[in-house]
């Protein structure tokens, strides 16, 4: 079971969203909501994840909003500090231009852009050493959920970063299970189904570290505002990672409340 002092996240991913100028549309609506000081600092943390070339666009208007909101990168480079890579951005990279937030081992990345488990280990490892908080990407396919391989193969995702995670470092990492068959279907896993993943991905955190009763494991998959109350009911579920819900303000406003307020 969860520990009840894990203050829940709302993570938004635009994915390869939106154009510019709806960036600032949308970002700029979620700062006016979040101008009614419904949802403070304590109750949750909020985040989103645009595209590499406006993060600092989104970066700079937000620092006007009344709270903290991070902005988090979708990925980050295999490579290490500087170099001759042509395309890459590093984690030192990141953390030199103040995005301290980076989403690792999302589905997408791993299905269309080769995110092997090994490169998935240097990018937590250089992610982890330049101090960013890595949201860490887990879930099974539904061919694998229909074998009945969905634990193992959830569980060993958790063990593959194991080795590059020294013991002080858990506590920069949160986990985000994410069925994949439920990613922009609109097919949620059902609130007991969830549940119980995430009590058993607790389970195999707990048996990895110290910090295991403690650290965030968000939910992600067609979150949505309907669905939201009941997700952010279950006790081991302690936030969201949204995607195509993330890209409405109003949605992503009352997906954060429902966490904010269930929670
Ligand atoms: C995601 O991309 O991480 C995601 C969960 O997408 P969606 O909410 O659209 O299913």
């Amino acid at each position: 079971m969860s520990d009840s002092t894990i203050t829940p996240w709302v993570v938004g991913n635009w994915k390869m969203n939106p154009m510019q100028v709806n960036a600032k549309q949308l970002i700029n609506e979620f700062k006016e909501l979040l101008n009614k000081n419904e949802i403070s600092q304590a109750q949750c943390h909020l985040a989103v994840a645009p595209i590499s070339i406006a993060l600092h666009l989104v970066k700079d208007e937000l620092k006007q909003a009344n709270r903290t909101v991070h902005v988090v990168a979708q990925d980050v480079s295999r490579m290490a500090g500087t170099g001759a890579y042509t395309g890459e951005v590093s984690a030192a990279l990141l953390k030199d231009s103040a995005i301290e937030h980076v989403l690792i081992g999302h589905s997408e990345r791993r299905e269309f852009f080769g995110d092997q488990p090994h490169i998935i280990r240097e990018k937590v490892k250089h992610a982890l050493a330049e101090g960013l908080t890595v949201i860490y990407c887990v879930g099974e396919s539904l061919e694998q959920r229909e074998n009945g391989q969905a634990d193992q193969v959830v569980l060993q995702q958790i063990c593959d970063i194991a080795s590059c995670v020294t013991a002080e470092q858990w506590h920069q990492i949160v986990i985000a299970y994410e069925p994949i068959w439920a990613i922009g279907t609109g097919k949620t896993a059902s609130p007991e189904d969830a549940q119980s993943m995430h009590a058993k991905i607790r389970e195999g955190l707990k048996q990895l570290t110290t910090l295991g009763s403690t650290m965030p494991i968000l939910y992600g998959g067609s979150v949505k505002p309907e669905n939201a109350v009941e997700l952010a009911a279950c006790p081991d579920i302690n936030g969201a990672l949204v995607g195509g819900a993330s890209l409405n303000a109003a949605s992503f406003y009352q997906i954060a409340q429902a966490f904010a307020h269930t929670k």
